[in-house]
């Protein structure tokens, strides 16, 4: 005989001790089904039920919205259980059994799906539900409760109905509460109630329970798809769920009196961490009252006093949870006349403060070791102890009263306020004054820098995550927008538009770096304790408890990861935070970025004016002091750590004035006439600067260039070295796409280099290597190797010209290409892994076939991103190199991808 091949089971039993799940089961049971089955294992109070699985919803959409045949038996089983296990029947008037029927799905969806909560009742039953209780307003406040519920989820009667006949019976016997009401009052509420459904649905309301029951049942699995469910995964990247389990349980009544409520609470402070209980509660009531906001709840604290023994059985939950878990739980819970129990448990979501504050409490208890604690933060956790935030109550008040105007790409981090000004000079002079100011314009240029360094916070209404201004203000660690296409910038009436709201110069707004929002007003913010003790070696606020908790995790950090990080700086000052913060060296200085300092601007003006060599050469002469100074001062800062410097590499025209007036002004200064200065720009004028004159191409066709900076690091190596000072510099090529190109700009640096230290007698050793950003010298990589000693990547760079697209334009597409799925996340953010970051690969592996031991790092913005961090320790990279106030972000990133690995 054949056995029968048994159905596939769909429906899992919980409760009284034993349960068909476990916590485990989320993707089966939902988040809700498979922990309600774990409490109630591990001896939690949970009223009993079953989960029927998320494999039904995913069927119910594969086959043409129907449920498995076998379906129907397995849910008759589990009631037949839960009657046993209740001691009461659904629709029975004797012995009621009334039941909730909640939503879950693997990953929670907080509010998006449907609940139908008392189900079971008709005329009858809530008879036979008074007698039992002996509690008659219960009874008749639970029948209309289920009316208005099964009404607007099931149904699709719009709850408004409901309302309005609620408020019409509350107003004509003058009945400010709902608990006012008595059970005459209930009464009618309740007969009103029907008459709306049956006007609304055409038919009476279902007295069958089982009916009630299906309907339900189909009505959670459709809440799957309604617009706000599908919005809410969309926005939360949720893709491959299969969808809702739908949760049966026997109704636990908060409503049953002063002896009876229902809260939620978390087993820490989810706001600063804080080891204590935290939450809230409502006497006399039910679940959705207390996310209604139409009774104000209760702190948790308060019900110690109203209800000690609940609160001590509550306290006890609450560890045994937190020990079983072994992270911080977000819960709810019901008491019914003096009956505890428990109707969900979750990881709680938390702050960054409370997220570290966490992980380094529950090491020290002993809850969990410091690698899972190291697993458990985000960068971005890390990130809100870095930077001033907003202040919490300042920010809600702010969205409450709609200030919230506009949103841009979130492109330097922390909180701001200050007043608009649209120039970078205004910037200097109003922040001069000692006003806070908010720098606005379309995009910003070098020019702009001193105006940004003056600013609180950087907006713009164009340019993407690797614009100037993004690059810049991330390398400050300065609050900045970018990207932000909603204002509508006029430079010459000093306004912005917004919708319909103008601000005006000198208005006052708030800017949050990191979710980009831009806020009319002022919106308070709150100074970092890190940045203050850490940079600034503020003795009171290194004692501040949010900066050890911070070293202790950066120690952690240090302790596991395997591949080094270095920072992009590009002054004595950025340096010095970057070490402070753990940089183990600098990947990469921008040189450029030190041409604007100054009077320095005007050497580089004049070199670029010059008709020959010999003309540039006497300019360059005039810079060469400077950039030894700065390198002097760099090195000195990197005390002996490596320091990768990178040659010339912005197209010349980014150094000249654009507007009649600077070119005037040039002139002047310059001893030419305004047209000459004219015409050389227009001359440097290209329909493509980005893939123009820059990089390599400009030292290979004005090799003096080179000659010069290579002069400066040296000389400043030398100088250095001679005050006892370690020195490592490493001269890196920008920008090369042939071995050629590399070979010619190595060939001069070596020459130049090894005459200085020669004729000086030094003994400072030198690297010569080249960045890699163009994707064909990825290509090629096995080529350059034979001279390079080491390669850089520039994921900027190699990002913008693997996809073809503008890192200073795509703010005026991403948007678009997000949320139609083109692109998962902005390539420039994170690293395309699966294009971008195969050229990386393919450039570390043809590099080191030709040179084993080839020092590999990347220094593209996507250095201080975790999931790229994480990418490049898998593509063999020797270190990551950010911004300084990346650094620590890059740091546990890097620890937690040798966890992964290991
Ligand atoms: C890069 O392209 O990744 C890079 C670091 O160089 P820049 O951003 O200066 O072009
Ligand atoms: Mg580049």
């Amino acid at each position: 005989m054949t056995k029968k091949k048994s159905a596939k089971k769909y429906v899992y039993f919980f409760g009284k001790g034993k349960s068909e799940g476990k916590a485990e089961m989320k993707e089966l049971l939902g988040g809700k089904g498979a922990n309600l089955a774990e409490m109630a294992s591990i001896g939690v109070p949970v009223p009993p039920g079953f989960t029927i699985s998320t494999e039904v919803c995913d069927y119910y959409y594969k086959h043409g919205k129907k449920k498995p045949t076998v379906l129907q038996k397995q849910i008759d089983a589990n009631i037949k259980k839960l009657e046993k296990a209740m001691g009461a029947r659904l629709g029975d008037p004797k012995e009621p059994l009334l039941v909730s029927v909640r939503s879950g799905a693997a990953v929670s969806m907080p509010g998006m799906m449907d609940t139908v909560l008392n189900l079971g009742i008709n005329d009858e039953v809530v008879k036979g539900l008074i007698a039992k209780t002996g509690n008659e307003r219960m009874g008749w406040d639970s029948y209309r409760r289920f009316i208005n519920m099964f009404g607007d989820v099931c149904m699709g009667v719009d709850h408004e109905h409901y309302e309005n006949e609620l408020s019409r019976i509350k107003k004509k016997y003058k009945r400010d509460l709902d608990t006012e009401l008595t059970v005459k009052e209930l009464k009618e509420v309740v007969s009103a109630y029907k008459k709306v459904y049956k006007k609304y649905v055409g038919r009476n309301f279902p007295t069958d329970a089982r009916v009630q029951l299906e309907h339900a049942i189909d009505a959670v699995i459709k809440s799957w798809n309604i617009p706000r469910a599908v919005a809410y995964r969309r926005i939360n990247k949720l893709a491959g769920l299969k969808g809702t389990a739908v949760n049966v349980q026997a109704m636990a009544f908060g409503n049953m009196g002063d002896s009876s409520g229902t809260g939620v609470a978390f087993t820490r402070n989810p706001a600063n961490g804080d080891n204590k209980f935290y939450g809230e509660y409502l006497i006399n009531a039910q679940g959705e009252d207390v996310v209604a906001g139409i009774r104000t709840p209760h702190p948790l604290k308060d019900l110690r006093k109203e209800m000690p023994k609940m609160y001590k059985q509550l306290e006890g939950i609450r560890h045994k949870l937190e020990k079983h878990y072994r992270d911080m739980q977000d819960v709810e819970f019901t008491i019914q006349e003096g009956r505890l129990f428990m109707l969900q448990t979750r990881t709680g979501k938390r702050t960054g403060l409370a997220a570290v504050k966490m992980a380094v409490d529950m090491v020290k208890e002993g809850l969990i070791n410091d690698k899972t604690a190291l697993q458990r933060l985000e960068g971005d956790h890390l990130n809100q102890l870095l930077f001033p935030i907003f202040d919490l109550k300042s920010k809600s008040s702010a969205m409450k009263e709609k200030r919230d105007v506009a949103k841009g790409l979130p492109a330097g981090p922390g909180a701001a306020y200050g007043h608009v000004v649209f120039t970078a000079d205004d910037a200097v002079k109003v922040a001069r004054t000692g006003k806070k100011v908010v720098l606005v314009r379309k995009e910003t240029s070098p020019e702009d820098v001193s105006g940004m360094w003056a600013a609180e916070a950087i907006l713009t209404s164009t340019g993407g995550m690797t614009s100037h201004a993004a690059v810049v203000a991330r390398g400050w660690g300065k609050c900045c927008v970018v990207g932000c296409a909603a204002l509508n910038i006029d430079y010459n009436k000093k306004q912005v538009k917004v919708g319909s709201k103008t601000i005006k110069n000198h208005e006052m707004i708030s800017v949050d770096g990191t979710s980009g929002e831009v806020i009319l007003g002022k919106v308070e913010t709150s100074a970092s304790p890190v940045v203050l003790g850490i940079l600034q070696g503020d003795k009171e606020a290194l004692k501040n408890p949010i900066c050890k908790m911070f070293k202790e995790v950066m120690k952690w950090s240090d302790k596991y990861r395997k591949i080094n990080v270095r920072t992009n700086a590009d002054s004595p000052k950025d340096a010095t935070n970057a070490v402070l913060f753990g940089a183990e060296g600098i990947g990469l200085t921008r040189t450029e970025h030190m041409f604007f300092e100054g009077d320095r601007i005007w050497a580089v003006r004049e070199m670029i004016l010059a008709e020959d060599q010999a003309g540039r050469e006497k300019a360059l002469k005039k810079l060469l002091p400077y950039q030894r100074k700065d390198f002097e001062g760099i090195f000195k800062a990197m005390n002996g750590l490596p320091v990768t410097i990178r040659l010339l590499d912005p197209p010349l025209h980014e150094f000249l004035p654009n507007d009649a007036e600077g070119q005037k002004k040039m002139a002047r200064r310059l001893r030419t006439t305004p047209a000459a200065v004219k015409a050389k720009v227009a001359s440097l004028h290209e329909m493509n600067p980005m893939l123009g004159h820059r990089g390599c191409r400009l030292s290979i066709t004005y090799p003096e260039i080179c000659k010069m900076q290579v002069r400066a690091i040296i000389e400043a190596a030398c100088n250095v070295a001679r005050k006892g000072i370690k020195v490592m510099p490493e001269i890196m090529i920008p920008l090369i796409g042939t071995k050629e190109e590399y070979d010619i700009l190595e060939r001069i640096t070596r020459e130049v280099a090894d005459s200085i230290i020669k004729e000086r007698r030094s003994h400072v050793k030198y690297l010569v290597g080249t960045m890699m950003e163009i994707p064909r010298a990825t290509l090629v990589a096995d080529a350059v190797a034979e001279k390079a000693e080491f390669f850089s990547f520039g994921t900027n760079d190699l990002t913008q010209m693997t996809f073809g697209y503008s890192r200073d334009d795509i703010g005026s597409f991403l948007p678009e290409y997000l949320e139609s799925k083109v692109l998962k996340v902005d390539p420039f953010a994170s690293i395309d892994q699966e294009g971008v970051g195969k050229l990386v690969s393919c450039g570390v592996q043809k590099g080191r076939q030709t040179r084993k031991n080839l020092k590999c790092g990347v220094c593209g913005e996507h250095g201080g991103d975790p999931d790229s961090v994480k990418f490049f320790a898998r593509a063999g990279l020797d270190y990551v190199s950010c911004s300084p106030f990346r650094v620590p972000i890059a740091r546990l990133a890097a620890a937690q991808a040798a966890l992964n690995n290991s």
